[in-house]
């Protein structure tokens, strides 16, 4: 017995100058999610990988800056973002590295993720949400509007709200009007909606609803997942703003009612290629995108996971624009020349 307990203490000091000291793997995580629920996303990818995540929050063109300013040394393996325009430039800069990985193309739509590229670049949508028009009952009948065309009708004069157009989610609603109308008719229905402003644009999503609800704007947009976080609270003041509202799904007779992403990919420079593949592969499992939907009311990514959200599903099923969110990128710099000559800022 003895005798063994020193064996063990010689090849212990023998073997272990040799190695490297015990480290714990790591996840660099750059993201623009700014949802609190995600920390059981991060949570669970730790304790059932071991993989530690080192998380760094910022918004999309804050991220995008640091790691141009960071270069070779950035200390980033995995980037998410919360609109596709973003990853799609941020893919064009050449910040992402080649990945290939079968499981996130077999479940990732291809209309979800980035195009094949020669290089071999990529990114993956993880979650979907839809820009939805919400309308004050008692200031409109909902009927009247079923379209973002709607939205510029001269019906509307002193009616409109909207976040300004500078943002990336109304950005790239309007890269989708430019694809599906092209630049000039998508300049034409800018100024219509400039023109219909009961207020200049300010504020988030939420104060767009709040807005709404409170009478100041007769319709507003805003992603899903502000709506349901808001029809989810008990708070009487959040119900009584959901009672005052109607939801209209745009464009059903339409190309459908614009979507977006939160997407991601690994770096370039990533020290932990293999840790921040793992992350990103994790994030297209069904738990994962079952906390995408649970926690911030997000639809997944990948089809056929069953979420339980009962008031994501009260929201209704709804036509979504087939247009791959790659498109958006393709027509951000003609939406960002077209609000600044219609004023929309
Ligand atoms: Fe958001």
């Amino acid at each position: 017995m003895r005798y063994a307990i020193i064996r063990t203490t010689v090849l212990l000091c023998l073997v272990l100058p040799f190695t490297a000291p015990a480290q714990t793997a790591v996840v660099n995580l750059y993201t623009a999610r700014h949802y609190q629920t995600d920390e059981a996303l991060y949570t669970h990818f730790t304790r059932t990988t071991g993989i530690r995540i080192n998380r760094i929050e910022a918004g999309d063109e804050a991220l995008l800056e640091r790691l141009r300013t960071e270069g070779r040394a950035s200390p980033a393996d995995v980037l998410l973002l919360v609109d596709a325009a973003r990853l799609w430039k941020a893919q064009s800069e050449g910040l992402f590295s080649p990945v290939r990985s079968e499981l996130l193309e077999r479940r990732i739509p291809a209309s979800l993720r980035a195009p094949a590229t020669p290089d071999g670049t990529t990114w993956f949508g993880i979650s979907t949400r839809a820009r939805v028009i919400i309308v004050n009952r008692s200031r409109i009948t909902a009927h009247a509007i079923s379209s973002y065309a709607d939205l510029a009708n001269p019906a509307l004069k002193g009616k409109v709200c909207t976040r300004s157009a500078a943002h990336p989610y109304m950005l790239s609603l309007i890269a989708a009007m430019i694809e599906h109308q092209g630049e000039l008719l998508a300049t034409h229905w800018a100024r219509g909606v400039v023109a219909n402003f009961a207020r200049a644009p300010r504020g988030g999503d939420t104060d767009q609803i709040k807005a709404v609800a409170s009478g100041e704007c007769a319709v507003a947009l805003s992603n899903t997942y502000y709506l349901v976080r808001i029809m989810r609270s008990d708070k009487p003041a959040d119900r009584e703003i959901m009672a005052k509202l109607q939801v209209i799904w745009p464009d059903q007779a339409g190309h459908g009612a614009h979507v977006n992403v939160t997407g991601g990919g690994v770096l370039r420079h990533a020290k932990n290629p293999e840790a921040a593949l793992r992350f990103l592969e994790y994030l297209a499992g069904d738990e994962a995108q079952r906390y995408l939907a649970d926690g911030n009311n997000e639809w997944p990514a990948v089809p056929g996971v069953r979420i339980e959200n009962p008031a994501l599903a009260a929201l209704g099923t709804f036509k979504a624009d087939p247009l791959p969110v790659a498109a958006l990128g393709r027509s951000q710099a003609a939406a960002a020349r077209l609000i600044d000559r219609v004023g929309w800022r």
